[in-house]
């Protein structure tokens, strides 16, 4: 068998360096396409063996019949969240692997920095300053030390947040569906954590039960001046409905590295254009708000990691019986997949 042929989609410089890097051997054929694949770029696909994708690739059901038209066989997600390929409609035609954890400590460490910039006004601060402007007028914060903050999702970056609120002298309390058995984290329900905290992270994966799980009703119930992090998924937050909060002065700050819309517009340089998204435009308009371009997994460590697992999982889907980073419907599910990665989903 000749080198097994991969097409990228959605490559940007920095995902061609380190993948060229991890395939200095040449050991695989790898074709990089700056576009996304989507129902009409799939096209480009066509004699590879395998699709390489990221977070805002559109693999719908069609994309999906598509490529197994074309006989590819494995889709291997660059990230650990799936929710753009459609899982179930995959399964029994194209496998799907993905990265579980890369540096989980890139993405708390940016929801950690994002806290700081906002509640200690550094975006404000380094403007002024640039311009001469020493003045501390409407830079005031307030500690974190001694707040409480609140956690949704218990998994490998929430854990690793917690360690660094912790370090900070903040109270945790946390939400997760399935709360973990090994940890004395104190576990509250959903309710219980809008309503306690000074400050809100979210660390779980976006399903269709957690569909704007921060909307109109949650906010209700949450503190006046509360700070709200989302480095997880945009659609967890209604951003209509957060837009209102804050207008409301209801919602103190909000920090944002995803946005539910952000497939539009994220990762692309539209400093030269006129934004047509109102309500990203609004947010970034507001001075409490700041939003980063799905950058919290952007460091060295964290792109070496992918490359690595992601051709690690192309080679032994390609070679071995076995798929231990293979993810399908039934995964998620009560009772799980039959086959617990010990063998392919199918
Ligand atoms: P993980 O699988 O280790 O942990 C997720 C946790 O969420 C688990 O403990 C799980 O039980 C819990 N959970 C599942 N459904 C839930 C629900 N409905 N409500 C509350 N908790 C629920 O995942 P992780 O590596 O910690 O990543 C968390 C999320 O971070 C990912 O799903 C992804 O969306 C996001 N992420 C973002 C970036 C970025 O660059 N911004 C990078 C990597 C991951």
């Amino acid at each position: 068998m000749g080198k097994t042929k991969i097409a990228f989609f959605d490559a940007k410089d920095y995902d061609k360096n380190s993948f060229m890097l991890a395939n200095q051997n040449e050991e695989f054929d790898i074709t990089y396409y700056e576009a996304r694949l989507s129902s009409d770029t799939y096209k480009l696909a066509e004699g590879a063996d395998a699709v390489c994708v990221f977070v805002n690739d559109d693999i719908n059901a069609f994309v999906v019949d598509k490529l197994h038209e074309m006989g590819i066989k494995l889709i291997a997600l660059r990230c650990a969240g799936y929710n753009n390929v459609d899982i179930e409609h995959a399964f029994g035609k194209v496998h799907i692997v993905r990265v579980p954890a890369y540096s989980p400590y890139a993405v708390a460490e940016h929801a950690m920095a994002l806290l700081l910039t906002s509640i200690r006004r550094i975006h404000k601060a380094y403007i002024r300053t640039k311009d001469f402007n020493f003045s501390l007028s409407g830079l005031t914060g307030f500690d974190l030390h001694g707040k409480t903050v609140g956690v949704v999702g218990t998994g490998k970056i929430g854990r690793i947040f917690i360690d660094i609120c912790r370090g900070f002298g903040m109270h945790v309390i946390a939400y997760d569906k399935f709360p973990a058995k090994d940890t004395d984290i104190e576990y509250v329900s959903l309710d219980e954590l809008w309503q306690r905290s000074d400050i809100i992270s979210l660390h779980c994966p976006l399903t269709d039960e957690n569909h704007h799980m921060i909307n109109a009703d949650s906010m209700d119930k949450m503190k006046k001046g509360v700070v709200i992090i989302n480095t997880s998924r945009g659609a967890l937050i209604d951003t209509e409905a957060l837009v209102e909060g804050i207008k409301a002065r209801k919602i103190g700050a909000a920090c944002l590295d995803v946005y539910e819309e952000e497939s539009n517009v994220f990762f692309h340089d539209y400093s030269g254009h006129i934004v047509n998204d109102d309500t990203l435009a609004r947010l970034i308009s507001m001075p409490n708000v700041i939003v980063t371009s799905h950058q919290a997994f952007l460091t060295n460590e964290a792109l070496s990691n992918i490359a690595d697992t992601t051709l690690n999982n192309v080679r032994e889907f390609f070679e071995k019986d076995t798929c231990s980073n293979e993810v399908c419907y039934k995964c998620d599910k009560v009772g799980g997949c039959p086959q617990k990665h010990e063998k392919k989903c199918f």
